[in-house]
């Protein structure tokens, strides 16, 4: 049975559903505030919150949640029912504006990188009106901002929506200049594309590893990866099929514009795009889409892994941020335009974008640091870790041509003093061969591919908003000085050109050849989470944060504390968790098929037949052992020391003793053990290996 779409968005309280149900003065009030980013009159909140009740529970809500976003990559909410006891011993269901506007959850649980100790425990959501609320499973969710008592953000919405105030104000202020008078507002818009595996749900619960790690932390090079090439785009198994179709369903009736699926390039690989929207939305609509992902796959038996590693040698997954700028009345700010100042207007934004980027390009490397992500950038599947801007070969010498004063088109009476009259038609298919690019110009939008496919886009795009509305209002003050307007516009380019060339690159950023040529332009690489986390608490950084109200102070430290505890959390549950696997399922099967296999040597020998062969694999698996053992006794000494040091380390040196001591003696671990994994025989290896894994959904 086909979808029925007219229920597309049956499960939001949508434009529509507002209008219907809501007086036409309150609407228009409601309307404001959410085109305007607004926080909402409190005098119609109670007539709002009333109507949404009523509506949420014709949807079968019997409870309402103030859904946020903390620092965990993933969402909380608390959940409340709407009743609320009469005298006669009967209920009536309630829902105030008071409600509807404002929680105080206690924050004590959430990470809050220090900023808890000095202050109260007490935390705060906010409605974001801006975000339509919606219903699931019984629950009204509404979307908030979540902060401290003393108002420091708790949460990657917060940040957000301040800095698409900071971009706002800053785009509009540049594209006055350039005569648009009719525009109110700029929003970012984002399609986040999300790569995901899916495996069977029985082999995922026999994997230790998988079910606390995410990932898995041995497993042995299977016979057949991806070398063929032969899953990506391929025919999309049965199973799979099903999970797609239930997921776009509940995801259209979530208002998602879930648009395309497809097959990716490892063997159970999969990716989901949905059409792009503004941004806070569009990060709702991601966190929503990646729960949906894992409800629904348990639902078919499945498991949906959204680690960015889940498997070695084989290629990771990301999320490809799509990002571009538009006005409300739907001007895309990177479309190049069909005038010659609406070219220029590009142009500039387009320079403005190189100089962000490259001035600010450790923070937007920061802005994708995960744990898991340190195992997928550079790993041949995944841009480097250094920020590059791909622009194709069209653009940049268009770029280059004003620069250096030459003219790249032909005279025309239309053109302006710096040498440009119409652009050609640029040639999507031309920028978007380069598939290597962490930063790519892709015909109307940037394609941020260095996200990893667990985190929260929010960091991304607020980094990307902030870093892009600093660089306008550096050059809207000069264009505003001057007196020669499209002369200024030539300097500017031109400078910018100069300065920040560098960060252009339209090459293969997989090979060692681009690594060197970046170290050799001064680029910087910053290979892990506990290097990118630095940019943070970068004077510079903070200062740009601080100079757009995105982040202050405190909290640009409270969040690089968290990320550092962090680091140091997972590696520490992941070398605890080999630990637990070496010690219950790995050795006592290894020990077992030994045992065994002497015993059938014995045997041989007692009929006279004395197998070399068999000798010399019972002397490498009882070395392999020995191996193991020993190092296995380094991993439990590492970890036991690192508790005992625990309190006189900071944060950081606990990171970094991680990071340079226990990570690399798990990598030991596992390489001793995967080897051994090839030589023991199916039935004695405790756990499904990879060619079950990746073959067998
Ligand atoms: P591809 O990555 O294969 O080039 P598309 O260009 O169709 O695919 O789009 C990829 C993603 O980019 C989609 O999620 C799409 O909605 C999004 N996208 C397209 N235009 C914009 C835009 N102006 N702003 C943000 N995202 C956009
Ligand atoms: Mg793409």
């Amino acid at each position: 049975m086909s979808f029925d779409f007219t229920s597309f968005g049956c499960q939001v309280f949508n434009d529509r559903v507002m209008k219907e149900r809501l007086p036409a003065n309150i609407y228009a009030s409601l309307k404001q505030s959410i085109d305007e980013g607004q926080s909402l009159h409190p005098e119609i909140a109670d007539e709002v919150a009333n109507a949404m009740k009523t509506w949420a529970i014709e949807q079968g809500a019997t409870h309402f949640t103030h859904w946020f976003q903390p620092m965990t990559n993933i969402t909380a909410g608390k959940h409340d029912s709407f009743i609320s006891p009469k005298k006669d011993g009967s209920v009536v269901l309630n829902f105030s504006g008071k409600e509807l506007i404002k929680g105080e959850p206690d924050a004590s649980s959430f990470p809050n990188g220090g900023i808890r100790n000095t202050f109260e425990a007490r935390g705060y959501t906010a409605w974001d009106c801006t975000s339509p609320a919606f219903v699931r499973d019984g629950t009204l969710y509404i979307p908030t901002a979540f902060c401290s008592y003393t108002g420091e953000a708790l949460d990657t919405k917060t940040p957000l929506l301040r800095s698409m105030a900071a971009i706002s104000t800053e785009a509009l202020r540049l594209i006055r200049l350039f005569g648009n008078h009719t525009s109110t507002r700029v929003s970012a818009t984002v399609g986040a594309e999300q790569e995901y595996f899916l495996i069977d749900r029985e082999m995922y619960e026999s994997r230790l590893d998988l079910k606390i790690c995410g990932r898995t932390l041995f497993g042995a090079k299977p016979p057949k990866g991806q070398e063929m090439d032969d899953h990506y785009f391929g025919r999309i198994r049965i199973r799979v099929a099903e999970f797609m179709r239930q997921l776009d369903e509940e995801l259209w009736k979530l208002g998602i514009t879930s648009k395309t699926k497809h097959n990716e390039v490892a063997p159970a690989q999969h990716e989901l795009a949905p059409i792009f929207e503004t941004v806070n939305i569009a990060c709702d609509h991601n966190q929503l889409t990646m729960e949906m992902m894992r409800i629904i796959a348990k639902k078919n038996g499945l498991a949906c892994l959204l680690h960015e590693k889940p498997f070695d040698l084989v290629n990771g997954s990301g999320k490809h941020n799509n990002w571009s700028l538009s006005t409300d009345d739907g001007i895309n700010l990177l479309d190049p335009g069909k005038t010659p100042y609406e070219n220029i207007q590009f142009l500039l934004v387009l320079a403005a974008i190189i100089k962000a980027v490259d001035e600010y390009a450790d923070l937007l490397r920061m802005s994708a640091a995960v744990v898991g992500n340190d195992y997928r950038l550079g790993g041949h599947e995944a841009p480097p870790t250094i920020i590059s801007i791909f622009l194709g070969e069209q653009l940049t010498s268009i770029l280059e041509h004003i620069a250096d004063d030459s003219n790249p088109i032909s005279k025309s009476a239309e053109m302006l003093s710096i040498g440009v009259a119409t652009l050609p038609k640029l040639k999507k298919d031309d920028s978007d061969r380069n598939r290597t690019s962490p930063f790519a110009f892709t015909g109307n939008k940037f394609e941020f591919r260095m996200v990893g496919s667990s985190a929260s886009i929010a960091c991304a795009n607020y980094v990307l908003n902030t870093i892009v509305a600093k660089s306008f209002s550096e050059i809207s003050s000069r264009l505003e000085a001057c007196s020669d307007f499209d002369k200024e516009v030539k300097n500017i380019i031109t400078e910018i050109m100069r300065d920040h060339g560098r960060v252009i690159f339209n090459g293969n950023n997989y090979t060692d050849e681009w690594v060197e040529i970046a170290a050799k332009r001064g680029l910087p690489n910053l290979p892990n989470t506990i290097e990118a986390a630095g940019a943070l608490i970068d004077p510079k950084n903070i200062n740009v944060l601080k100079e757009f109200n995105v982040l202050s102070e405190v909290e640009c430290y409270s969040r690089h504390e968290i990320m550092i505890e962090n680091y140091a959390k997972i590696i520490t549950i992941e070398a605890n968790t080999m630990l637990e696997m070496i010690h219950r399922e790995i050795l006592p099967s290894i020990i077992r098929f030994v045992g065994d296999t002497a015993q059938s040597y014995n045997q041989l020998k007692a009929a006279n037949i004395d197998n070399d062969s068999i000798h010399n694999q019972l002397t490498l698996l009882s070395d392999k052992i020995t191996d193991i053992t020993k190092l296995t006794n380094e991993l439990e000494q590492k970890l036991r020391k690192l508790h005992e040091l625990s309190n006189s380390l900071s944060t950081k040196e606990t990171a970094v003793l991680c990071r340079d001591d226990i990570k690399v003696v798990m990598q030991k671990l596992r390489t001793v053990v995967d080897s051994v994994e090839v030589i023991v025989s199916d039935e004695y290896w405790p756990m499904p290996n990879y060619t079950d894994l990746l073959h067998r959904v």
